[in-house]
């Protein structure tokens, strides 16, 4: 089975009706994106630096940040790949940079919220980035944004960092495009919004859910609420992606959701054709895409959307699933 399914990685991930998606790897190292390749993924839709920043004693420069990130340009070739800036804070901490203890550190100080406040550092990962873009097909993804005013923050670190980079005579694509983490349920809500501001979204379910659902993600006790079929989370999800269709901007999804292959009809109801997910779902996934017939699995999604509980939904693209078989 595992050997049957490693020949799925050359094939295009096709519904039986001709539907094209794109399956592309959640990474966080070089070593990461040599498996998500060997599984056939198309690039990188979401490459966590955090891991770069971590098990260390200082914050790695520019240089040694632009080492990592032009091979992972090079070696994912014609693909895009889609680099996250740094998401520390909450559950992932940095020796060496002193954070206050918080009472509810995934409310708190994290994300874009720390790169704002951190200029310096920003500017030197965005520099980092930017030199890489000129190896590859490279974007900028922001994560944990809720208003308009961060994006608007983080593109004026980013214009400089594009400035300092054109005075030392640096190459870098000047038309980099710049997205968002859509994982904030205030960045649902005002989604059309920030649309007009932005190239493309990422759906970050993995917050989004614990947010939408006041569900710590991390806590085993109410694991059993923690519902990514919930109605509430995919109301967010449709309205995210209309906002994206209504702006003409792309949309993915890179949440663990993507990875789990359940969910396709609901993607294919929403239109959603990119997804992005650990190396280790990839082939799972692109076996349920190549089994599934297009126009029967948007019913079956749009069938979930009239359901009213998570267990309803999940039970309607279990059954599905066990048809397609
Ligand atoms: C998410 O929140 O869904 C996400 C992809 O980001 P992370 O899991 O790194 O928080
Ligand atoms: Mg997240």
């Amino acid at each position: 089975r595992k050997e049957q399914l490693q020949l799925l990685a050359a094939v295009e991930a096709i519904t039986k009706d001709g539907v094209r998606m794109r399956l592309a790897g959640n990474i966080s190292s070089v070593k990461d994106l040599e498996l998500a390749l060997k599984h056939g993924a198309e690039g990188v839709g979401l490459f966590r630096t955090e891991f770069l920043y971590m098990d260390r004693s200082t914050f790695p420069g520019e240089d040694e940040q632009f080492e990592v990130y032009r091979q992972v340009a090079e070696k994912a070739g014609a693909h895009p790949v889609v680099i996250r800036t740094l998401d520390i804070g909450g559950d992932k901490q940095l020796e060496y940079f002193e954070l206050q203890e918080e009472e509810n550190p995934v409310l708190g100080y994290r994300g874009i919220r720390i790169s704002l406040d951190s200029r310096e550092l920003f500017r030197t990962q965005l520099a980092a980035i930017l030199r890489a873009s000129a190896y590859g097909k490279m974007k900028i993804l922001y994560p944990m944004i809720s208003s308009l005013e961060e994006i608007r923050g983080a593109n004026a670190i980013l214009e400089e960092a594009k400035q300092d980079l054109t005075r030392r005579g640096l190459p870098y694509d000047p038309e980099i495009q710049v997205g968002i983490m859509i994982e904030i349920p205030a960045a649902a809500a005002i989604a059309d919004l920030l649309a007009q501001e932005v190239d493309f979204f990422s759906i970050g379910t993995n917050d989004l859910v614990q947010y939408v659902l006041a569900v710590d993600r991390m806590n085993e006790k109410i694991a059993h609420m923690y519902h990514p079929f919930h109605p509430a989370v995919l109301r967010l999800l449709r309205q995210t992606v209309q906002a994206a269709k209504d702006a003409g901007i792309t949309v993915s999804v890179c949440g663990e959701m993507a990875g789990d292959e359940k969910a396709v009809p609901l993607w294919l109801h929403l239109g959603v054709t990119d997804l992005s997910m650990s190396p280790q779902a990839l082939l799972r996934v692109k076996h349920y895409v190549l089994n599934s017939d297009s126009r029967e699995s948007k019913e079956v999604g749009a069938a979930c959307y009239r359901l009213s509980t998570s267990d309803q939904v999940e039970s309607e693209l279990v059954r599905y699933a066990h048809e397609l078989e």
